[in-house]
């Protein structure tokens, strides 16, 4: 029987004992149907904490690859802190959103210089680090070093929508609202059979393999018998989603320029979208500005574009993309940023997305073989 049903907006909590019981349900489920991740293994607060940041926004089937990756390349706060900005960008590369990236390093040398190294434990040192929010912070503080901090994303968000019948759309100020006060009160209720760290990472699973965005399994739910919104037959509604905006149709012409086997690439400016990425040149012939109108450094005097070769398609956030990819020639490019390398060592760059697919074609393009 659902214990508490309010279908509005306030996270109204249940009493101590159904609390208490809804906490080890889903600590025990965890402990049984828990997937065995890497990150889960370790207790070290930067190893957790490059971990979330790279799950934000990417699967984690992607970061099972890339985690271990960084991890060999930067294996704590002082290597990232040292490391070159094109280090870390590659490190990064193909994860996309490389804010992220540049933030953690950032980050890092807060560290580094300001704690000595050490990931720091108070919360409001942690929320002033570059590029950490409520998010990352609780989840370092809870998983790491299991504090009682409370934690909400996506999956936390859906499952107290849906558990408490919480009718608000997905990311909205209420929902959010509403779901991290349900944080607040089942984390500080901690005990020693269900530590911060066990709730919080089993709240998280049961969204992730349980109470999925579509199709919830509420037959397998180990909270099923207190969940309002099952109750009221509304639960693969919860929580509401987001108006649609149309998405934004984006045109480019990217130019592969070829001289004696080495392609002709460039580095995208410090500051903007992909800051300091590299690509091969590229303009944008018709949209919002998403990319120059123009080469840089007066290279589009210099650059004779010629056949196309073939047309791709790219998604960035909201932005449909279509690139028409062409060959081009260009005796001398003229621009500090732009570089001649061989189909390899273009492979070793830190890419954008979409340059990286191409870098991926250059050998059936080299010498005119075709795509
Ligand atoms: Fe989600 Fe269904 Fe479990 Fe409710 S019963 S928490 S809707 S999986």
């Amino acid at each position: 029987m659902a214990q508490t049903a309010a279908s509005d907006l306030t996270f109204e909590a249940p009493d101590e004992e159904v609390a208490r019981e809804i906490r080890s349900a889903l600590a025990e489920w965890f402990h049984h149907e828990q997937r065995d991740l890497p990150w889960r293994r370790t207790r070290d607060p930067y190893a957790v904490w490059i971990s979330e940041a790279m799950l934000q926004q990417t699967r984690v089937e992607v970061v099972l690859d890339y985690w271990p990756r960084f991890l060999r390349a930067f294996p704590d706060v002082h290597a990232l802190a040292r490391a070159t900005d094109e280090a870390v960008l590659e490190a990064w590369s193909g994860l996309g959103y490389y804010r992220r990236a540049r933030a953690l390093q950032a980050a890092a040398r807060v560290i580094d210089e300001e704690h000595g190294g050490v990931f720091p434990t108070d919360h409001d040192e942690v929320l002033a680090l570059p590029g950490v929010g409520p998010y990352t912070a609780g989840a370092v503080l809870s998983i790491a070093l299991d504090l009682p901090e409370p934690i909400v994303d996506g999956n936390v968000e859906r499952v107290f929508a849906r558990l408490f019948h919480l009718d608000g759309v997905r990311g909205s100020g209420p929902l959010m609202r509403a779901a991290w006060s349900a944080a607040r009160y089942f984390v500080a209720r901690e005990d020693d059979r269900v530590p911060p760290r066990v709730w919080n990472q089993a709240l998280m699973e049961l969204g992730a393999l349980v109470c999925t965005p579509r199709g919830p399994r509420c037959g397998a739910c180990p909270v099923g018998e207190w969940c309002a919104g099952r109750a009221a037959g509304v639960a693969d509604d919860l929580p509401r989603p987001k108006p649609k905006r149309p998405p934004v149709e984006v045109r480019l012409e990217t130019y592969l320029a070829e001289r004696d086997g080495r392609w002709l690439v460039v580095q995208r400016p410090e500051e903007g979208l992909m800051a300091g990425m590299w690509e091969f040149p590229t303009v944008e012939v018709d949209g919002p500005g998403l990319f120059p109108g123009e080469l840089p450094g007066g290279l589009g005097a210099r650059l004779e574009p010629a056949e196309e070769l073939t047309t791709m398609r790219h998604g960035i956030t909201k932005h449909r993309i279509t690139v028409s990819v062409r060959r081009a020639t260009c005796a001398d490019p003229g621009s500090k940023s732009a570089r001649w390398l061989e189909a390899p060592e273009v492979r070793e760059l830190a890419l954008t997305g979409m340059a990286r697919k191409l870098a991926e074609r250059l050998d059936a393009w080299e010498s005119g073989l075709g795509a």
